[in-house]
């Protein structure tokens, strides 16, 4: 049974190591305090936001048939909003999303799906590997405060791109990680008292430095309290990644009251968060990274798109590959 390192529970980290733990030893090595990545969830009582991923299709039968089971469970659900595309302050066009077309959230928040996920699996939270070494046949892996975090077979980063390079340097893996440019987004959050009169709930936002707006308290078994997140575009973020925070809370905000004509003023919570590595565009190469004979690989988003089905896709294709290869 070979022991195996998986550095980060977003998941792609997690889809691997379910597939890989039903027939060897896994630890999955998570940096924050918890999992999901950037399917995230933030609490700031009593307003929820999920500020990283929105929701998600499912377009291959694979990712269909790994989602029934959580759907049955009442971790996944089909979000059913007003949506709306806008241009600046003007709606352009307004669709019901339905069935037909599932735009999947997790519930109660989206990182509920990799809470549920990571069931069963050793999970180390709050510990950011920081360099891996050879050490005979094994690789020996040490953590941000120098402490040894093990011994293993294989190690697989699952990282977003920039992260994996300088991780794995100088593999050959990490030439190819490193030609992968991500695109940043900032996210404003406000939580309102008296919910504000928008006539949609999630909104495509074009001509404007924010690219999308949700009622996020309006996806199913969120609090009641009103809940909104608002995104930059990938461009002004990339353009404006080292503003401070209050510059881009300011900003930002001045944008979402131009575009939906309601007073910020009236938002009992208001903050904003940076995501360095937030998106990428459709990549055309291979679906993970492997180097069989050093028993080191990568998977994630940044090999498909930058999208919870491209991070799934990912993931299950490398989890083949290796228990092929990992004995
Ligand atoms: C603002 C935003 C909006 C988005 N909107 C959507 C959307 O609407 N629909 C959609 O489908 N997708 C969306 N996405 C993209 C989607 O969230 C990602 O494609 C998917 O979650 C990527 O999963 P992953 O496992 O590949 O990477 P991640 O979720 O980034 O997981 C990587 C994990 O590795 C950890 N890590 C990194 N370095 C280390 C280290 N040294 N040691 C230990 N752990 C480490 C990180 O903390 C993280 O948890 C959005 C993303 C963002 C940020």
């Amino acid at each position: 049974m070979a022991t195996i390192a998986v550095i980060g529970a977003g998941l792609a980290g997690l889809v691997v190591s379910r597939e890989l733990a039903q027939s060897h030893d896994v630890v999955v090595f998570e940096k924050s305090r918890g999992v999901a990545g950037r399917m995230a969830t933030r609490r700031a009582d009593p307003f929820e936001f999920d500020h990283g991923a929105q929701f998600f299709t499912a377009r291959s039968d694979a990712f269909r048939t790994f989602l029934e089971p959580l759907v049955e469970a009442g971790v996944v659900a089909d979000w059913q909003a007003r949506f709306a595309e806008l241009r600046r302050d003007e709606i352009v066009a307004t669709r019901q999303w339905d069935t037909e077309h599932p735009h999947y959230v997790g519930v109660p928040g989206m990182n509920a799906i990799g809470k549920a996920l990571s069931s069963g699996l050793d999970v180390r939270l709050d510990t950011a590997v920081r360099s891996l070494t050879r050490d005979g046949e094994r690789w020996q892996l040490v953590g941000e405060r120098q402490e040894r975090l093990g011994e293993f077979d294989w190690v697989i980063a699952s990282a977003p791109a920039s992260q994996t390079a300088a991780l794995l340097a100088p593999a050959s893996i990490a030439s190819t990680a490193a030609k992968v440019g991500m695109d940043a987004c900032y996210a404003l959050l406000l939580g309102f008292d008296e919910p504000p009169d928008l006539s949609w709930q999630a909104a495509l936002v074009h001509d404007a430095d924010i690219s999308w707006i949700s009622v996020n308290s309006s996806k199913p078994g969120r609090p009641a309290t009103c809940s909104l997140v608002v995104h930059s575009t990938n461009a002004w973020a990339n353009a404006h990644l080292d503003d401070d925070a209050e510059t881009v809370r300011r900003h930002l905000a001045d944008e979402f009251c131009k575009i939906t004509h309601v007073d910020i003023a009236a938002a009992t919570f208001v903050d904003v968060q940076r995501w360095r590595y937030a998106n990428v565009d459709r990549q055309k190469g291979d679906l993970y990274a492997l180097d069989a004979e050093r028993r080191l690989a990568a998977c994630g988003d940044w090999f498909v798109r930058g999208r919870v089905e491209g991070a799934f896709i990912s993931a299950l294709a490398l989890a083949g590959r290796i228990g092929q290869d990992a004995s």
